[in-house]
């Protein structure tokens, strides 16, 4: 790996396990006792609005009490030291890594700080709930939503992300299933754009065989170990 300049990392629930945030395949498939269809759908908003907002008001509230690991702090640093292009995808709807001190983050999936006005189409930062149907800062109308891609919806900033893997030597993807798509066949293109890929993840991710290198491990430790040498072969 010693002719890499550009970097994408994508980074998934696995990244913010260790910081007590459960990712959303864990057992059973449920995501914190909901089935996916009835939280993170435009349909199951629609029908029940209350569970919805309830749900992402809890989410909220709780990664505002969670500090983000050694895999955000060695993904910070790299970022802070890194002279090319590095650019962090992340699925993840927390904020652990820019608040580890990365700059260079994208949020394909949203940000559960964020509202996001159905009326006037402004997103706003938000700490609060929802539930009680605060105005919109922008236009006053009630009707805010989570800020959070949901099961059926388009990614944010598909245009830039595509940009970045086509100027990328080099993809990493760490702490994510490989089973939700587009993040998941990113591979497949960096692959088809020239780069290399690697997969960090706690155990073979579906998408595992589509890497030219996997390590296995809990991201706190594989992670830090991988940005080390980075640094080292490059500086
Ligand atoms: P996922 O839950 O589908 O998969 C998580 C992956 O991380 C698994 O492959 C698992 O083996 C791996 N993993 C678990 N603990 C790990 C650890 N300590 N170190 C390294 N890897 C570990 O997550 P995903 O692929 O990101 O998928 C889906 C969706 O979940 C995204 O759309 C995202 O928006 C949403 N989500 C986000 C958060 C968050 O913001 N922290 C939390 C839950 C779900």
């Amino acid at each position: 790996m010693t002719s890499i300049r550009n970097i994408v990392i994508l980074t998934g629930a696995g990244i913010s396990a260790e910081s007590g945030i459960d990712t959303f395949r864990s057992e059973g498939g449920l995501w914190e006792q909901h089935r996916v269809e009835d939280v993170a759908t435009p349909e199951a908003f629609e029908r029940d609005p209350d569970l919805v907002l309830r749900f992402y008001d809890m989410r909220r509230e709780a990664i505002q009490t969670k500090e983000p690991n050694a895999a955000h702090h060695a993904l910070a640093k790299l970022d802070a030291e890194w002279d090319g292009e590095l650019l962090i995808v992340t699925q993840n709807v927390d904020d652990l890594h820019e608040r580890a001190g990365a700059r260079r983050v994208l949020h394909m999936h949203g940000e559960h700080l964020n509202a996001w006005c159905t009326a006037c189409d402004v997103r706003s930062p938000w700490t609060g709930t929802l539930i009680d149907r605060p105005a919109c800062p922008e236009c006053g109308e009630a009707a805010l939503r989570p800020d959070v891609v949901w099961f059926g919806e388009m990614p944010y900033q598909m245009d830039e992300i595509f940009a970045a893997l086509r100027g990328a030597d080099l993809f990493v993807s760490i702490g994510t299933s490989g089973a939700v798509y587009p993040a998941a066949g990113f591979v497949r293109n960096a692959r088809e754009l020239g780069a290399e890929t690697l997969e960090l993840n706690l155990e073979p991710s579906q998408g595992t065989a589509w890497f030219d290198e996997a390590r296995h491990g809990p991201a706190t430790r594989i992670v830090q170990a991988w940005v080390e040498e980075m640094l080292s072969l490059h500086r």
